[in-house]
């Protein structure tokens, strides 16, 4: 049995010129939990070509879908950048990952931190009822260098706020907070100071970060997680794993090369 299943792509839409998402069929027999990611590539001279990809898609959904870079001279993403309806791709029979809420001690409010691409893995759990069960309150942060980065976050928020399952879960419970740092915005800066400063709880009218209530999942450049997991550190947090649940898990968005 081969390591991978080959699916076929269904749709692609570019975002930015350095942002695309893509929807692919999925075989039946590939299980995942929400949040988690997978080795996903193309088949290049003969060979596969794979990198770590988070599934942006829920579990319960019959595609998949990916949320993904464009690096200019990066050996994948520069090839997958231009795959088109039709075309076939790579998925790793395994998923794993630490961004599952089994990690996470219970609590009151999910604090869904992320920069980038890093929004992937929060774009499938936004879509798991579980989530909504789990927590009262679930906040969504995406920050981004440019304005235009957000349009795939937003565009996927707008649509779960008109969807009927998940319309009246998202109005009771998920608080959606984009940020931008380089251009003018309504939110602006970087999530450690909008935390730090309580800018963002200011902002979105709840109450500051506290140990007793929040739970925290990150993922982000490998700089922004370094800053995150100090400052909860400090303040008493614990990180989770899959033998000990705590307060906060982390995934990198990506690898440093
Ligand atoms: C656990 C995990 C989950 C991941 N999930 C995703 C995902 O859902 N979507 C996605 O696009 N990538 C994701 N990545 C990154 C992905 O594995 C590849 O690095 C990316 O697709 C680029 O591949 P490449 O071969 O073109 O370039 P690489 O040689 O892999 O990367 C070249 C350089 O590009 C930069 N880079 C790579 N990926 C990113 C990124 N996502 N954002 C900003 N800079 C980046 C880094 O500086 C890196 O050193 C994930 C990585 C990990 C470790």
């Amino acid at each position: 049995m081969s390591a991978f299943h080959r699916e076929k792509v269904l749709s692609v839409r570019h975002w930015t010129d350095t942002l695309f998402s893509f929807r692919a069929t999925r075989d039946t027999g590939f299980r995942f939990q929400n949040g988690q990611f997978a080795m996903i590539g193309l088949e290049v001279d003969g060979r596969p070509l794979l990198r770590a990809y988070s599934m942006a898609s829920a579990n319960h959904e019959e595609q998949l879908e990916f949320f993904s870079i464009k690096v200019a001279d990066g050996p994948l993403t520069s090839r997958l950048q231009k795959i088109k309806e039709g075309d076939t791709i790579l998925v790793g029979r395994k998923a794993t990952g630490t961004l599952i809420t089994d990690n996470l001690l219970p609590g009151k409010r999910l604090l869904l931190l992320s920069t980038g691409t890093g929004l992937a893995p929060f774009v499938s759990l936004i879509k798991d009822p579980d989530v909504y069960d789990r927590f009262e309150q679930i906040v969504l942060v995406h920050g981004c260098r440019q304005v235009s980065e957000l349009a795939y976050g937003e565009e996927v928020v707008r649509n779960l706020q008109s969807d009927e399952l998940f319309g009246p879960l998202l109005a009771e419970k998920l608080t959606y907070y984009p940020t931008v740092t380089r251009e003018p915005f309504r939110n602006r800066g970087r999530i450690t100071d909008l935390i730090t400063s309580k800018q963002i709880f200011n902002d979105i009218g709840q109450e500051p970060l506290n140990i007793e209530g929040d739970r925290i999942m990150m993922c982000g450049s490998p700089a922004m997680l370094e800053e995150l997991r100090q400052m909860f550190d400090g303040r008493g947090f614990s990180e989770g794993n899959h033998s000990e649940p705590g307060h906060f898990v982390i995934e990198k968005a990506f690898v440093e090369r």
